[in-house]
């Protein structure tokens, strides 16, 4: 009898949260679909296509894009089925077998999948009170010979940001490969695109899926030296990216007004949100802490976090509860007061 081998039994499928009805703010999404003109556009470039032939190996139109918008130089890209296709790519090409990989946690749970599928040795470095020490992650990563280091900054889940600074400081002190997962940086300032040549050691990781309002396409981009983006190219497979996405994601990319638009948004909720919460959090003072976080969503550290998301799921609110934090994503005006209403009266009842 045919028997699985033990990576794979180890591992499950991803689950997302079960919210069939309920207000969506577990997964980080944008609540902004395309605007209309977008689309319309968009339904052109397709009516164009060859269906009937293999994508751009190097969707070379789309990294255009991506690389005019963000202004950094199209060599410099190369484009993916998400980040999370990157992630995948990353592992299996720059990590032998038993070798080591680092991640800062908690962090995004694609990066341990990655590297226990490359069969590669888990360095699990801690944060402290949720914040990352710098000089304690370059000292154990040299120590342990870490040939990876992987972190998202902004951090999914804390919603914290590393300072530009530190994370030169992190790229410089680490000898192995630094993979820096800016999904979030559309929301904060503190981003290293533009820095890619400087670092022999660098890749950076951007996303569609979040600020842009795209998650439905799965677009994400690795920005790194030539050396480095070659490698990537050689390692990926040459059809990645389907041509509806390229076309779509270019007809997005070169609409940099209305992307603006969209996270202004996005920001103006963020600040509702984390208003409303810092108001509740008044009210009931030593029940939850907010981190001043500069993502698309809330962290709170709270001490039965796992029963308020059931509270609130029962109660048609979906958020997610990852790394031992709450985390809220940012949604439409009209959800977030759903979630801040439904939340409070969680706390009045359960003083
Ligand atoms: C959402 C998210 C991604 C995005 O993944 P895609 O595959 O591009 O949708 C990557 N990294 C982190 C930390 C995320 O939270």
């Amino acid at each position: 009898m045919y028997e699985l081998n033990e990576k794979l039994k180890a591992l499950r499928a991803y689950v997302p949260v079960e919210a069939e009805g309920c207000v969506r703010l577990d997964a980080n999404e944008s609540f902004l679909s395309l605007p209309e003109e977008i689309i319309a556009e968009a339904k052109a470039a397709i009516n164009k296509l060859d269906f009937n032939r293999y994508p751009d190996p190097s969707a070379t139109e789309l990294c255009w894009a991506f690389a005019e918008y963000y202004k950094v130089d199209s060599g410099h890209v190369v484009a993916a089925n998400g980040s999370d296709e990157l992630i995948s790519i990353i592992f299996s090409g720059f990590i032998m077998r038993g070798e080591a990989f680092a991640t800062i946690e908690p962090d995004f749970s694609m990066y341990a999948q990655g590297g226990h599928l490359a069969e590669a040795r888990h360095v699990a470095i801690s944060k402290h009170g949720w914040a990352v020490d710098v000089d304690e992650v370059i000292e154990t990563c040299n120590r342990e010979n870490v040939r990876l280091l992987i972190f998202s900054n902004p951090c999914n889940p804390t919603s914290l940001v590393l300072g530009r600074e530190q994370v030169r400081r992190l790229v410089h002190g680490v000898n192995g490969l630094v993979v820096l997962d800016e999904a979030y940086m559309d929301f904060s300032g503190q981003s290293l695109l533009g820095e890619e040549e400087s670092f022999d050691n660098l890749i950076i990781l951007r996303t569609c899926s979040k600020a842009m309002g795209m998650a439905a396409l799965r677009l994400g981009f690795a920005i790194a030296r030539p050396e480095l983006i070659n490698a990537l190219r050689a390692a990926k497979s040459p059809y990645n990216v389907n041509s509806m996405s390229q076309a779509l994601g270019t007809a997005v990319l070169k609409h940099p007004e209305l992307l603006q638009e969209a996270l202004g948004r996005i920001m103006l909720s963020r600040k509702e949100l984390l208003g409303g919460l810092a108001e509740i959090g008044a009210k009931y003072p030593g029940r939850f802490i907010l981190l001043p976080g500069e993502t698309n969503f809330a962290a709170l550290d709270m001490e039965n976090g796992r029963a308020v998301q059931q509270q609130l799921l029962e109660r048609g609110v979906a958020i997610r509860y990852t790394g031992g934090l709450l985390r809220v994503t940012c949604g439409a005006p009209e959800e977030n007061r759903e979630f801040l209403e439904k939340f409070g009266k969680i706390l009045e009842e359960t003083k």
